[in-house]
């Protein structure tokens, strides 16, 4: 049966990745964990498109078997897009948490008048041992509240209300999450694909 890495190191996008590509029976998916693979490839690239591709190549190379990243973030439109492609990182605390990095953002915006429209971005790379690579997009719009609400899910999920729902990402369930998710857009993008993996 054909391999697919799931190439992160992120246990809540491994969950959701195991969710989202479970629908495709014909592949077996792994982890690097399960791999014994310790890799953490700097994400130095300008778009979520470049860091994609750069931890996908990386795992796929590595491991000898197609690769399935994303580089995510969350944009915020009264920070000019902040913090984008450095949400994994936004917080002056070393050591800062998911919890930490909410507070972080909620300082920002708070003396800042509300509404603040967000969305979340998911570029996935799908990457071949040889250096091929696809990529599909996927974005889910929403706004940020001024408090967390909900336990599920990880990062901004507690402070991000998805636009049609009333809820935080945190409050969603974890099927409803993995069927409006930036994520689950971005790999449905990539069925195709995916699908093709023999
Ligand atoms: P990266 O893709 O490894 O650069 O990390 C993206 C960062 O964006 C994560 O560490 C989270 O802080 C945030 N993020 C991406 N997707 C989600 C999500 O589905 N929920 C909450 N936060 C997310």
């Amino acid at each position: 049966m054909p391999k697919l890495l799931i190439a992160t190191n992120n246990p809540g996008k491994v969950l959701e990745f195991q969710a989202l590509l479970g629908g495709l029976p014909q592949l077996e998916l792994c982890t690097p964990g399960q791999l014994g693979l310790a890799l953490d490839p700097p994400e130095t690239g300008s778009t979520y498109m470049e860091n994609a591709a750069i931890k996908a190549l990386a795992f796929a190379q590595a491991s000898g078997l197609p690769a399935l990243a994303d580089d995510s973030g969350l944009e915020v439109a009264a920070l000019a897009g902040a913090p984008g492609l450095h949400s994994a990182r936004y917080s002056p605390k070393p050591g800062a948490t998911d919890a930490d990095r909410r507070v972080y953002l909620l300082e920002q915006l708070r003396p800042l008048p509300q509404p603040w429209p967000a969305r979340f971005c998911a570029t996935v790379c799908l990457a071949w041992p040889d250096g091929r690579t696809a990529f599909a997009e996927g974005e889910c719009v929403g706004e940020i509240t001024p408090t967390e609400r909900g336990d599920g899910g990880f990062g901004y999920d507690a402070i991000f209300v998805v636009a049609g729902t009333g809820l935080t990402m945190a409050e969603l369930s974890f099927e409803h999450k993995n069927q409006l998710s930036h994520r689950a857009r971005a790999v449905q993008a990539m069925s195709a694909q995916l699908s093709a993996i023999s």
